[in-house]
């Protein structure tokens, strides 16, 4: 039987040119294809040695290996639906771009550029030089430095600047952030010496001045961008921790983590000091990320002074952390939104979504509950109301109020609909809570609703 079986098993030729297979050899080297024959081939000899089948199926070897070439020539890189709620979350690619300031980008890729070409003097140029006054106008810097991303601006600043030296920093601020990330780590490697200050919940102007000393040289600030500390609890203004560096001749440096170029207040966030409203502070030295509140692509943003600047452009480790030309045209164009405040909150993704207003958040809510309900197969909904994070290290524990659409099913559990959810094809993020599904809308875009209940009809 097993022998009879073995002599059923198809040629590779019979499989590489069969009509289903045939049209993949104009995308996969010959020999890819043959490698994955040969592998269901393989498959289907160990299941005949085991007796696990008793028929071979060509029909069903050729339609493995099918979906085995079509699985190897979707991108790694996926669309998903951010069901979540969450507007920069990290995981799903933090910041949106609007389809305005991606199709000016369309330039950047197919024609030459002056990236590094000084068009009025026709010599050689810096790509430094294009988002700098840009910035220094919107933030009231005097200069400008971008980098990959703001943990390479943190790493640029203190590798430039403080070599050897001691770096005070409040134990209220010795953050972690995600991907391994943490401030006393990150002062270590680039030989600095952190020196705490103060207490976990106090840290007082005083401390700092204690801790001040001929080896110091700087006071960093650093954002508690993913956590609060609430109750008694105290630190020195902005303003009075510069002054303090400064009368000792030091200079003071912030990382902002997603510093935010508006006052948010007018969304109703409540108040965090804006960009600018750190620079005003006197602070050296400034850095926050490009696709964080900001809203544009991945990109550490130094501002401050100039003769600091001028030292981080200098610096052979910025060859290393240098960014591409997309990240300087996406940022340029997104920065211009900037200078129109009518329509900043629309053009700009992730402020157009933590802005919504309520009756459009429900309005969105009801159309999601309409075309579930319209699928009928054993669906029950119900909007309620609940909160979004802003994410991305942002407002940690502020919750923005919108509207959920819950879902559950007559015999489906809520983690087996979530699974499936997340590895149909529409690759769908929901949240789960108190044995049902939820839908936050906030974050839904585009046809994401459409999206959503074609996979909730398809995947029972
Ligand atoms: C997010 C964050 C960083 C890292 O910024 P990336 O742009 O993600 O590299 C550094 N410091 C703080 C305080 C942050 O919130």
């Amino acid at each position: 039987m097993t022998d009879e079986l073995f002599k059923q098993l198809p040629k590779m030729d019979q499989l590489i040119n069969s009509p289903q297979l045939e049209g993949w050899s104009q995308v996969f080297p010959k020999q890819t294809i043959k490698d994955l024959c040969n592998q269901v081939l393989q498959e289907t000899r160990q299941k005949i040695v085991h007796n696990e089948i008793d028929e071979v199926n060509i029909l069903a070897i050729i339609t493995e290996v099918d979906q085995k070439l079509e699985g190897k020539n979707q991108p790694s890189l996926k669309q998903v639906v951010n069901a979540t709620g969450t507007v920069l979350h990290t995981n799903l690619g933090r910041s949106l771009i609007s389809e305005s300031i991606i199709k000016k980008l369309h330039t950047t890729s197919m024609h030459y550029s002056n990236l590094e070409y000084d068009i009025p003097e026709g010599r050689r140029g810096s790509r430094y030089d294009h988002v700098e006054e840009l910035i220094c106008e919107l933030t009231g810097c005097e200069a400008a430095l971008i980098v990959n991303n703001n943990a390479a601006g943190v790493m640029l600043l203190l590798s430039a600047l403080l070599p050897n030296k001691e770096i005070l920093v409040s134990r209220g601020e010795l953050v972690e952030i995600g991907g391994s990330f943490r401030i006393p780590d990150v002062i270590e490697s680039v030989g600095a010496t952190l020196k705490e200050v103060g207490a976990t919940n106090k840290t007082h102007l005083a401390d700092y001045q204690r801790a001040i000393s001929e080896e110091t040289g700087a006071i960093l600030r650093v954002h508690t961008s993913n956590y609060k500390i609430v109750g008694f609890a105290d630190k020195p203004d902005d303003s009075d921790l510069v002054k303090l560096a400064h009368n000792h001749n030091i200079p003071a440096f912030n990382d902002l983590g997603s510093g935010s170029l508006l006052d948010l207040q007018e969304i109703g966030l409540p108040y965090e000091p804006t960009v600018s409203d750190t620079v005003k502070a006197g602070f050296d030295v400034v850095t926050f990320s490009g696709d964080k509140l900001l809203g544009g692509p991945q990109a550490g943003i130094l501002v401050g002074k100039k003769e600091y600047i001028d030292q981080l452009k200098k610096h052979p480790l910025l060859r290393a952390l240098r960014v591409d030309k997309f990240t300087i045209a996406a940022l340029e164009y997104v920065l211009m939104e900037y200078r129109n405040p009518k329509t900043v909150f629309e053009k700009v993704l992730p402020l157009k979504l933590l802005s919504q207003s309520q009756e459009c958040l429900e309005e969105k809510a009801m159309s999601l509950q309409e075309s579930i309900q319209n699928i009928g197969k054993g669906y029950q909904t119900k909007l309620v109301a609940g909160n979004s994070q802003v994410g991305g290290g942002a407002y940690p524990g502020v919750k923005l109020p919108t509207t959920l659409v819950e879902v559950n099913h007559d015999s489906l559990s809520e983690s087996v609909l979530e699974r499936r959810l997340r590895l149909s094809k529409n690759h769908i993020i929901a949240r789960i809570s108190d044995g049902k599904i939820q839908f936050d809308v906030r974050t839904l875009i585009g046809d994401d609703i459409d999206r959503i209940a074609d996979t909730l009809a398809d995947i029972i």
